[in-house]
């Protein structure tokens, strides 16, 4: 359950848009939103919806093995263009929610990623809580999204947990653009 909940603004201030830092009363856990015009979010609406999944080495340090940090940036280019929607920032979900230790043990040296790390990319192995998301969705009021990515189990618990996906913009990433 969310237990405590902090907004502000980014500068250079952006109409409408808001960075929430949730509170859940699990322990010590956080989750970021970006929401862009919340007021937008009347019943019904369908809303632009990300779950994203913290990978810091792609999208703070560079490192290029995955394309997360892309998918993040196109995932808030596609919110601004609409001009509302929900980013949710999963810190815990390094790793598949295994996290950066486990994630950082499985990388080589020649950028390439070892069998466990393979391994990890399996549903079986993703331990990551969706849960906060959908709380996070219900204290927006939100019901109907469209999905920004490509991730079934993303998919699936959202729909299991009563969140209608109307529509699903996949982001896959073209080496040629
Ligand atoms: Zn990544």
């Amino acid at each position: 359950m969310i237990n405590e909940v902090t907004k502000g603004s980014l500068f250079p201030v952006e109409e409408g848009a808001e960075l929430y830092n949730f509170k859940f009363n699990k322990g010590t856990e956080y989750v970021q939103a970006y929401v862009l015009n919340a007021n937008s979010f009347l019943d019904n609406t369908t809303v632009p919806y990300r779950l994203n999944s913290a990978c810091i080495t792609s999208e703070l340090f560079g490192d290029l093995r995955c394309d997360c940090k892309w998918q993040l940036d196109e995932a808030i280019k596609l919110v601004k263009k609409q001009g509302f929607g929900i980013i949710t920032y999963h810190a815990n979900h390094e790793g598949k929610g295994h996290g950066l230790s486990a994630k950082l043990s499985t990388f080589k040296s020649n950028g390439e990623v070892n069998a466990k790390y393979k391994n990890v990319g399996k549903n079986e192995e993703d331990v990551r809580d969706f849960s906060t998301a959908v709380e996070i969705l219900k204290y927006f009021g939100v019901t109907n999204v469209e999905l920004i990515g490509n991730n079934y189990s993303k998919k699936n618990y959202l729909t299991a947990h009563g969140i209608i996906i109307k529509h699903q913009t996949p982001l896959i990433y073209n080496l040629e653009s």
